[in-house]
């Protein structure tokens, strides 16, 4: 069964264009401070560029 509440999703827009283009989980409790950014491919930029999380999903 899973636990609800620990986890909870969140979308990664990418840092130069702005585009949501990832959506991942994150775990609150371990990583209360943390933000996620990560080396993703766009499709817009049509590059890899940094992506970031963002709280509230389109
Ligand atoms: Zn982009």
């Amino acid at each position: 069964m899973a636990k609800k509440g620990a986890r909870e999703i969140v979308g990664m827009v990418c840092s130069v264009c702005k585009s949501q283009n990832y959506v991942t989980t994150r775990n609150k409790v371990n990583m209360e401070n943390v933000k996620l950014q990560i080396q993703k491919y766009c499709k817009k930029c049509r590059k890899n560029t940094e992506h970031k999380e963002t709280a509230k999903l389109k």
